[in-house]
């Protein structure tokens, strides 16, 4: 077994990337690589150039989200972790599938049709094919499985599409050239609200910093943080449908649940009726105690170059490896002599 996964790179993590996506990855690490499967994941930095980006800040991105994942959890011993540009494999089975794509399928992806909007002429070649790099990133390595969330799940369907139909116009049924990758539905991922404003998403381009909490902030911030956080004055309801209507306090309560493993109603049966008064500190010390630890990983390897750069070109070694029988194959396929 096999599972693929891909993440753009961001900097500047903070709470929401962290309960919203990497998170989870570390979950399917753990879950997976215990059944005997392989888990690779890669930075998506080829996709990347596929909408308008600064190149300086790509380059810092990258290694960034390397710093986090490994300070959440992500074992380069364990997994397989690298990133696309590394492993040139990706961009060749892409031209490879390009053959094998149709317009019409890329035509009626949605994905395309919202980032493109009106300005289809204008849009990047790259961002109209953006699909097919995607199908080959996960065919290049035989996934058996792929967790995709609701907007994912054309782009797998039509990874599946072209597999079958290269595997049908060049390959024998008895020796396919691809596996065909089903979807694996992660766990519901969190939305984090701002700690200022229940009704806007945490997110890192928020200009007040007292709305995130990020990743490489101390206990003394984090206490700060949540002490500061916007509530309303009604106490804590003692069940969850009395949270309706105040978006600041079900933010805390969730944040609470996250990080506690524990249900809602079971944290309201416990802080119901008293105020903020005493649930924030109770949560500030629940997220100091689970964050720290990876506060102070991520604060020393984010700017440890070297190490992250080797941790990636590690990755990217064992991927080639990997990679390399199926673009072989798809090449030998298609009737492309290669020395
Ligand atoms: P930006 O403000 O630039 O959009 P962001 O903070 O929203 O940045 P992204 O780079 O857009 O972060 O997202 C990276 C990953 O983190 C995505 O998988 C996204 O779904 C997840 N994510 C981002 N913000 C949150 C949040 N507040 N709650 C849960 N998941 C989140
Ligand atoms: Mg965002």
């Amino acid at each position: 077994m096999r599972i693929v996964s891909g993440i753009q790179p961001t900097g500047n993590l903070h709470l929401g990337n962290y309960l919203g996506a990497i998170r989870n990855w570390v979950l399917m690490q753990d879950e997976w690589t215990a059944k005997g499967a392989t888990c690779l994941y890669f930075l998506a930095d080829l996709h990347a150039i596929s909408m308008p980006h600064q190149p300086a800040t790509l380059a810092e991105n990258t290694r960034e989200m390397v710093a986090a994942l490994v300070s959440c959890g992500i074992d380069p011993d364990k997994s397989i972790l690298f990133n696309q540009a590394q492993v040139p494999a990706h961009a060749e089975l892409q031209w490879l599938l390009n053959g094998t794509a149709r317009m019409g399928w890329l035509n009626r992806m949605t994905q395309w049709k919202d980032k493109a909007g009106k300005n289809r002429e204008g849009a990047s070649v790259a961002l109209f094919t953006y699909p097919v790099l995607q199908a080959a990133d996960v065919l290049l390595y035989q996934a058996t499985h792929v967790p995709v969330g609701e907007d994912q799940k054309q782009h797998l369907e039509l990874a599946r599409d072209i597999a079958q139909k290269f595997n049908n116009d060049f390959a024998s049924e008895e020796a396919p050239v691809f596996t065909l990758p089903d979807p694996i539905i992660p766990p519901e991922a969190a939305r984090i609200m701002s700690l200022r404003d229940g009704s806007a998403k945490m997110s890192k381009s928020d200009p007040s910093d007292m709305s995130r909490i990020n990743l490489t902030d101390d206990a003394d911030a984090i206490m700060q943080k949540v002490k500061k956080a916007k509530t309303d004055p009604e106490p804590l309801p003692s069940e969850a449908a009395g949270l309706e209507g105040r978006p600041e306090a079900r933010n805390l309560v969730g944040i609470y649940a996250a990080f506690s493993g524990r249900d809602v109603a079971s944290i309201l049966a416990e802080f119901g009726g008293q105020g903020f008064g005493s649930f924030k500190p109770a949560l500030g010390d629940l997220l100091v105690d689970k964050l720290e630890p990876i506060a102070e990983r991520y604060r020393a390897l984010r700017i440890d170059r070297s190490a992250l750069d080797a941790i990636l070109a590690k990755g990217a070694e064992k991927a080639r490896v990997l990679a390399t029988p199926t673009l072989e194959a798809a090449y030998g396929a298609l009737g492309l002599v290669r020395g």
